[in-house]
């Protein structure tokens, strides 16, 4: 069976997206993996159909509410067993290519797009929905972090990355060891408005270009992610060598 992903979203229609088109598309049309989105609003029992209503004490916007979210669950833990109910918020786990990994190895996904001001936290807890957010920031929907936490997590099923070499050497892939930033890219033409191409990556040296490379990842972590460095200083022991040239 193939990876699944289970949308329970207000906007079904903004699904497959981005993720109709290129690797993602392809694989999507391969059959590789498969989506559903369903609309929450029809899990409302209401003439209405109402999702939301007015927080208890107080305060502007509306709160989904428990009851429809719950149904909305069930039906979607009853089509995709096994998958993992995610709920994404401001509030949640950063998304990061652990957790990334870890979700593209199960057997789905189930993602809950928040809208208003969020889910009632009872359901949250009751359902025993993992809580992932895509960055310190306020979305007004759940719907574009869905799309972020799909595609990262599609092209790391068997067969939808052309390289499986390309996914171990990007950023944050860590082998063991704390992650790192990748090295900077360069492609022809090797001289461009008066700007070569680094000498070391025309020299045909693979072992000096793979100094070099790894010399970048390291100085780029340093200087734009402290916070991974340190990791990676704490799962060493010691800071790695710096590159010098031959
Ligand atoms: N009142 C919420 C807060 O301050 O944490 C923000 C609600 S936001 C307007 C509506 C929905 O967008 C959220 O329920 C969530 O599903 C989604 N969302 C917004 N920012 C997000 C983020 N950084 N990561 C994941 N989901 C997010």
């Amino acid at each position: 069976m193939s990876w699944r992903a289970t949308l329970l979203t207000l906007f079904p229609e903004m699904f497959p997206g981005p993720l109709g088109h290129s690797l993602a598309g392809r694989a999507l049309s391969r059959g590789s993996w498969s989506i559903e989105a369903r609309d929450i609003r029809s899990f409302a029992t209401d003439k209405h159909r109402t999702v939301d209503d007015t927080p208890f004490g107080g305060g502007a916007g509306m709160v989904m509410r428990p009851d429809v979210a719950d149904a909305a669950c069930a039906w979607a833990q009853e089509g995709n067993p096994g998958a993992p109910l995610v709920y994404l918020t401001p509030r949640g786990r950063p998304l990061g290519q652990d957790l990334v990994r870890e979700l593209a190895a199960g057997p789905g996904v189930i993602l809950f797009c928040g809208r208003y001001e969020g889910l009632d936290q009872r359901v949250i807890e009751a359902r025993g929905m993992r809580e992932v957010s895509v960055g310190d920031y306020v979305l007004s929907g759940g719907e574009p972090a869905a799309l972020v936490l799909l595609d990262a997590c599609v092209r790391l099923l068997p067969g939808v990355m052309g390289g499986a070499a390309s996914a171990e050497e990007e950023s944050f892939s860590a082998g063991g060891r704390g992650p790192l930033l990748e090295y900077p890219h360069y492609t022809r033409p090797a001289e461009w408005n008066g700007l070569r191409v680094p000498d070391v990556l025309v020299s045909g040296h693979h072992a000096e270009v793979a100094r070099w490379r790894a010399a970048q990842s390291e100085a780029a972590t340093r200087e734009r992610r402290p916070d991974l460095w340190r990791r990676r200083e704490e799962l060493d022991g010691a800071a790695p060598a710096a590159y010098t040239s031959a």
